[in-house]
């Protein structure tokens, strides 16, 4: 016998992967320019040249430096370094030992849940959610409570949050800029959140973590800046990654900090190398570790990404489609045409249109559109879109 919740994940594969296999073959039949792919979170921007010039540098250097194992947390190096940039960003006083090398956001967010749960344990997460957390939480041997999206403005339905909260509430898991929704939690609705939690973990005398999933923390547009989450509350993990930010999600490459102010601080970080150990994520890849060092304080141009942002979501609007105003990420979250999203997904489809129906984020009756691709895709996407919105309106739909 094997394993049937994991031959359930593994057989299964997401809406995202299978639109996106659905979009190669499309394209091989229709051609490359006449499929509008909207399905996958691919940066489009080339990682910075820095990257480039860090990994050139570094395969001169002594091979069995570079090729062999690190610490399992990661290279002390490595992580001093990159605490120094978080402190000089944000003023912190992080050392090298608040920091826990992994292969990205995934293996940041799946260690820190598994390093804190126990039995009967809860996570609390808000829709429109990345479907992952599901997975992460359930695997964990804990229970992901999901807090209804607020689709006005996609921050947080406080009121419904806090009838969520129990005494078996072992973490909240928030990520802004948020994918799909695109929006960033303002700094009041961190402050409300900080406060709630506190007050509930007090009420109820236990910890209640905040994990702050933040591959996207770079990616802001508006001259906006993203709240730094443990300014505002203590008990907070932050599970960061460079495959947005640099535009290097292949080679997996993140970390997660443990800052001294959360609760059992130094048993927590045993206890996230302890799930790393677990898990088999110890030693992220070394090269890697390396190239971000000294890339620590480089960001990407994402002008490119506004301007997508900016000719989509003027484009949508000005046809009619509703959507909120993304701030961040690449990510526009549209209300579709008709209350199934599936069925929407499915019909655009007919236009060689690929967008997610938001049920994969636990919020039906939307799809997220990927804009990291070409400003070309979204220009000539743009008049199918209208074609849609004209199919619907008129009642054409059925007959397309
Ligand atoms: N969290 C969110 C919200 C994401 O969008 C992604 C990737 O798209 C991840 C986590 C996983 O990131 P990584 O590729 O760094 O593992």
């Amino acid at each position: 016998m094997i394993n049937e919740q994991m031959y359930e994940y593994g057989s299964k594969s997401s809406v995202i992967r299978e639109l996106f296999a659905y979009g190669l073959e499309r394209k091989k039949i229709v051609g490359e320019d006449k499929v509008y792919d909207f399905s996958i979170g691919n940066p489009s921007i080339p990682a910075p040249g820095e990257v480039k010039q860090a990994i050139l540098e570094l395969l001169e250097e002594p091979a069995e430096a570079l090729h062999g194992y690190s610490p399992a947390a990661g290279d002390p190096n490595v992580r001093e370094t990159l605490a120094d940039s978080v402190n000089r960003r944000f003023g912190t006083h992080y050392r090298a030992d608040n920091f826990y090398m992994t292969v990205g956001a995934a293996a940041s967010l799946s260690i820190s849940i598994k390093a804190l749960t126990n039995p009967g344990d809860e996570f609390i997460t808000f829709a429109p959610f990345f479907p992952e957390y599901e997975v992460w939480v359930t695997t964990a041997g804990a229970r992901l409570l999901v807090t209804p999206a607020d689709t006005k403005e996609f921050q947080i339905d406080f009121p419904v949050l806090e009838q969520l909260i129990s005494p078996r509430t072992k973490g909240v898991i928030i990520n802004s800029p948020n994918n799909p929704s695109g929006v960033v939690y303002s700094e009041k609705t961190i402050r409300r959140l900080a406060q709630l939690l506190e007050r509930k973990a007090k009420e109820y005398g236990t910890s209640i973590y905040l994990l702050s999933d933040e591959p996207y923390r770079e990616i802001v547009y508006d001259g906006l800046t993203v709240p730094f989450v443990p300014d505002y509350y203590q008990n907070t993990l932050v599970c960061y990654s460079y495959s947005k930010s640099l535009s290097m999600p292949g080679e997996r490459i993140g970390y997660v900090i443990v800052p001294d102010e959360a609760d059992d601080s130094r048993r927590v970080m045993a206890a996230v190398a302890g799930a790393g150990r677990a898990l088999g994520y110890v030693c992220a890849p070394v090269l890697f570790q390396k190239v971000i060092a000294r890339c620590a304080d480089v960001s990407g141009d994402i002008s490119a990404y506004r301007r997508n942002r900016d000719l989509l979501y003027n484009g949508l609007t000005g046809l009619g489609y509703e959507c909120v105003r993304p701030q961040g990420a690449f990510y526009l979250f549209v209300k579709a045409l008709e209350p199934d999203a599936k069925a929407f997904s499915e019909h655009a489809k007919k236009h060689d249109v690929l967008v997610v129906p938001g049920d994969s984020f636990g919020c039906e009756g939307y799809v997220r559109i990927s804009y990291c691709v070409s400003e070309r895709t979204i220009r000539d996407a743009l008049p199918a879109f209208a074609e849609i919105m004209e199919e619907y309106r008129s009642g054409r739909k059925e007959n397309v």
